[in-house]
Order: structure tokens, then C-alpha cells, then sequence
């Protein structure tokens, strides 16, 4: 076990980003053991008002030093850069911290949550691997627009990028060891040559685990196939702006985003934020859900029991997991988007109790 506290960097960011971490904090605060010391940076579209700089260097640097990241949402739509695109801090630290997974969990916790018919609690449970630092988000910043005339966003796929996210997804699906082990393979290999180099890459490293299932499918016909047979899925890995589109629509099949947690994962340092942006529609008013960000905070638990081999770690991500399920299992116990009555700090203090 380790001998000292863990030291989290919070990024709160704008929007309903704050929101959501206060209530993540106050749960990891309720669990008497771990201990967390956790320290504030500033970042965000709020921050480039005031400072000039969405991502300061001593919020890098900080995030660098800390043992796990907490983040909960960046940009604002009003506040943009000069060529008409929105302050995306959150993107810009996965690349310098080079947290090449993304990794989104999708799972059911009450029927009354999905627009689905016939769908019982469990029946959706798969988790989507997103690359995280290249695809079509390599342009990011980067892309062209010739004379007014013409806009150019070149999709990136490398080897090596490829390589370790399908790895990534294929030890996932081995560890959560399910009947039926799967990783679906999600792109559009029919058309693209950069989606056919994906496809081969997945096909070399699917080759070392024969224990888990192959499975192909084009992100358009997989966009009908969740929503007809979500049941069918475990893990499914695919390109950068791929796994930011289905993450939303698989997000719709639980209760939406603010049921979606997700961690951004490199080789030796990771951050947890929940699938949704800032939301600026209901930020303030104590309208968001803040069940994605306590959902990616026990995430974190996990993250830093496998780095740290720490088994306490293992226990409070078990109990924050079993609090939400408990929570989760009462469908009038939610906020406004789940069409329940509590407020954010509200449903955070149901946790609490639940722990
Ligand atoms: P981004 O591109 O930054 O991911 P987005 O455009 O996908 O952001 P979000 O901010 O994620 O938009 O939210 C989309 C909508 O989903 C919001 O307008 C809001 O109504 C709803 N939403 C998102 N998060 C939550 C939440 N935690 N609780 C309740 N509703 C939410």
C-alpha cells in the first residue's frame, strides 16, 4: 500500500464543469480511507478570458506532477479563436500528456433510463475505446481554408498510433473477461484507404489474443446496430472523431450524457472527466446530472489501484460503484434530464449517503 496521500489535480473548467466536480470531490471526501490531497488549476474558456491562455503551463506542469487528473468540462461556445473554432483545452492536454485512450463505459443501471424497448439493467454494457491523439483530430488547429474557397481536415492514422489502442482494447475485453470476449473493430474501411490501414492494424493485433472474438463493423451501419442489438457489443475500438460521435449516441441508450464516464489513458498518466462538454445550456442552475463525473472518478480509484497496486483503491472504487447502483436502482432518486426532481448538489448528497 502506498505510504503517502494521493495528490489530484481538479480542473474544473466552465459550464456545468464545476458543477459536477464539486459533488465528484465531495464523495471522494466521504470515503474515510484513501486519503486525497487535492490541488486546483486554472483552465478553461473562462481562464482565456482572464489570462490570454486556456491551458497555462503551470496547469500542465501541475497535471504532469499530480498522480490522477480530475476534469470536469472546458469551452464555451461565445468565447472562440479567430478562425471560428472553440477553445478545446481538454483536447490540447490529452495530445501533451499523450493520453491515446479514451475510454467510455456504457452501462445500463435502470430501464426507465433508455429509450430502448425490451432492454433490462445489464443488457447494455460494452465499453468504446476511442483514439484519443490523432485521426481526424490531428487537424485540429492544423487543417487548411484556401482563398474562402476551400476547407481541408486531413485524417491521420499511424501504425504505432493504432496499434496501441487496439492492444488497449483487446486487454480490456480479455480483462473483462465476459462469456462472450469481442472487440469490434468500428471504421469505414470500404471507402477510406486511412480506415483500411486501421482495419489491418486491428487484424495484426488480434492475432495475440485468440481468446477474444473478432468483429467488424462500419461506423454508419453501427450506428443503427447499437441501438438494434446493444446487447451484442463488449468492447469496440475506432478513430478519434468516430468515437466522439457514437460516444454520444451510445450515451443516449443509458439516460444520456450525463450518465457517460470516461478516462483519458496514456502509459503513465491519465484523466478522468465525463463524456459531456460544459453544457452551457443548464450550467448554474443546478440542472446538471453529476453521475458521469462520479462514475469517472471511481474510474480514477481503479486507474490508480493498477498503477499503484494499492487494494484499498480497489475497495473505495467498489463502493463508489455499488453507491451510484444503489442510487441508479430507484428511477424517481435522479436529476431533471433522468426526469427526476433533485437538484446536482442534491443527487450528490443521495451518494454520499449511499456510501
Ligand atoms: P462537447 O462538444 O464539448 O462534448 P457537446 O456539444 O456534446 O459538448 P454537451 O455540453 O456535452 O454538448 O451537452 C449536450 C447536451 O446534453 C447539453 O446541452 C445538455 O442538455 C445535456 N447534458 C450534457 N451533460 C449533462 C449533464 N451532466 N446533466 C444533464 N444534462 C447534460
Amino acid at each position: 500500500m502506498l505510504d503517502r496521500d494521493y495528490e489530484i489535480a481538479v480542473l474544473k473548467g466552465d459550464g456545468i464543469g464545476p458543477e459536477v466536480i464539486d459533488e465528484a470531490l465531495k464523495v471522494l471526501r466521504a470515503l474515510v480511507s484513501p486519503k486525497f490531497s487535492f490541488r486546483e488549476y486554472p483552465c478553461g474558456a473562462k481562464c482565456f478570458l482572464e489570462t490570454g491562455n486556456p491551458l497555462p503551463s503551470e496547469t500542465i506542469a501541475g497535471c504532469r506532477k499530480a498522480d490522477a487528473v480530475l476534469l470536469g468540462a472546458m469551452g464555451l461556445p461565445d468565447v472562440r479563436w479567430p478562425d471560428g473554432t472553440e477553445m478545446r483545452p481538454q483536447i490540447d492536454l490529452r495530445i501533451q500528456l499523450d493520453l491515446f485512450a479514451g475510454v467510455r463505459p456504457i452501462y445500463l443501471y435502470n430501464r426507465a433510463h433508455t429509450p430502448l424497448k425490451n432492454v433490462s439493467v445489464g443488457d447494455i454494457d460494452f465499453v468504446i475505446l476511442r483514439e484519443n491523439v490523432e485521426g481526424l483530430f490531428a487537424s485540429m488547429n492544423g487543417g487548411i481554408q484556401l482563398r474562402g474557397e476551400v476547407a481541408v481536415d486531413s485524417m491521420v492514422i499511424t501504425r504505432t498510433g493504432t496499434e496501441r489502442v487496439v492492444r488497449f482494447a483487446f486487454e480490456l475485453a480479455k480483462k473483462r473477461n465476459r462469456p462472450e470476449s469481442r472487440v469490434t473493430c468500428v471504421d469505414k474501411a470500404n471507402v477510406f484507404k486511412s480506415m483500411a490501414f486501421f482495419r489491418s492494424i486491428y487484424d495484426e493485433v488480434a492475432k495475440d489474443f485468440p481468446q477474444v472474438q473478432t468483429d467488424y463493423a462500419y461506423v454508419d451501419a453501427l450506428s443503427m446496430y447499437l441501438l438494434q442489438r446493444p446487447q451484442f457489443y463488449d468492447v469496440l475500438v475506432t478513430e478519434n472523431m468516430y468515437g466522439d460521435i457514437i460516444s454520444d449516441l451510445a450515451a443516449g441508450l443509458i439516460g444520456g450524457l450525463g450518465m457517460a464516464p470516461s478516462a483519458d489513458i496514456g502509459l503513465d498518466a491519465a484523466v478522468f472527466q465525463p463524456s459531456h462538454g460544459t453544457a452551457p445550456d443548464i450550467a448554474n442552475k443546478g440542472l446538471a446530472n453529476p453521475i458521469a463525473m462520479i462514475l469517472s472518478t471511481a474510474m480514477m480509484l481503479r486507474w490508480l489501484a493498477s498503477q499503484y497496486d494499492d487494494q484499498e483503491m480497489i475497495t473505495a472504487a467498489e463502493k463508489v460503484d455499488k453507491a451510484v447502483k444503489n442510487v441508479m436502482s430507484d428511477p424517481k432518486v435522479s436529476t431533471k434530464d433522468l426526469d427526476g426532481q433533485l437538484s446536482t448538489v442534491e443527487l450528490g448528497d443521495v451518494v454520499v449517503g449511499a456510501l
